[in-house]
């Protein structure tokens, strides 16, 4: 579902892809450092951070109400070959907009969807234009995680952020192997065990965070995070900008 992030659409003081330096976003008017929330789906954004909004390429997408940054992707569950080449096109459409920042998200899923195999063609089909496009992509992962393993041989230079992780610390590492950057969402806020098993072997300049479909602040994330790993949340505010500028192709 398409939800336009309404607080950026002035046409001033945007930092898309490099073509504005960072310095240029009106930074008094949202913080500092501000919180980056690598992957949601709200409407609009609190005060004070910057997310990426995914949008969905399987209904219409208005090129002219698109959020500050956005991706957009065929979602696991929407997977369809029979609607994949207008889909792509519609991708294709989005992608070729500088607020458009990343393919996702996109995946795998085996509870839920069609078949994993169905999944996985129109998967391969969006990695492909990520590749034309040279965009990050955003990947969802269901108990795939090994499928998305074997596809990583093919595309093995793209920026891939596994979101809303919540596997097991062994499983990270092989994705981290496979040079995935992971996203940590809502989801492990309830365990907080989990969560510092994962700050244990995530590097920070490997890790996003995100709030994705809850409505929990993403200020929350990074408490919690802060809280598993010993770090500051001053430094993860840094990091994490880092990260975002540079897997996502804005500069600072
Ligand atoms: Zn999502």
């Amino acid at each position: 579902m398409f939800f336009p992030c309404a607080c950026y659409n002035t046409e001033k003081n945007r930092t898309i892809r490099g073509i504005f330096p960072l310095t240029t976003i009106q930074r008094s008017a949202i913080h500092p450092t501000p919180y980056i929330d690598v992957h949601h789906h709200h409407a609009r954004e609190r005060a004070g951070t910057i997310g990426i909004c995914s949008l969905s390429a399987d209904q219409p997408i208005s090129r002219q109400h698109l959020p500050l940054y956005c991706s957009v992707g065929i979602h696991p569950w929407d997977a369809a070959e029979s609607t994949l080449s207008e889909a792509l096109a519609r991708m294709e459409g989005v992608c070729s907009d500088p607020h458009c920042i990343a393919i996702g998200e996109v995946g795998l899923d085996r509870l839920r969807g069609p078949a994993l195999a169905e999944q996985e063609r129109v998967l391969r089909a969006q990695l492909d234009l990520a590749q034309v496009q040279d965009l990050p992509v955003i990947l969802h992962d269901v108990r795939s995680t090994s499928d998305l393993l074997r596809i990583r041989k093919d595309y093995p230079r793209q920026q891939w952020i596994l979101h809303g992780f919540r596997g097991t610390p062994e499983l990270a590492e092989q994705c981290l192997g496979k040079g995935f950057h992971i996203s940590l969402g809502p989801g492990l806020l309830k365990s907080a065990q989990r969560g510092a098993s994962l700050g244990a072997v995530i590097p920070p300049d490997r890790l996003f965070l995100e709030s994705d479909d809850s409505d929990r602040d993403i200020r929350e994330m990074y408490d919690a995070v802060a809280s598993w790993t010993g770090m500051q949340v001053s430094a993860l505010l840094a990091q994490i900008e880092d990260n975002f500028h540079k897997v996502f192709g804005v500069q600072s």
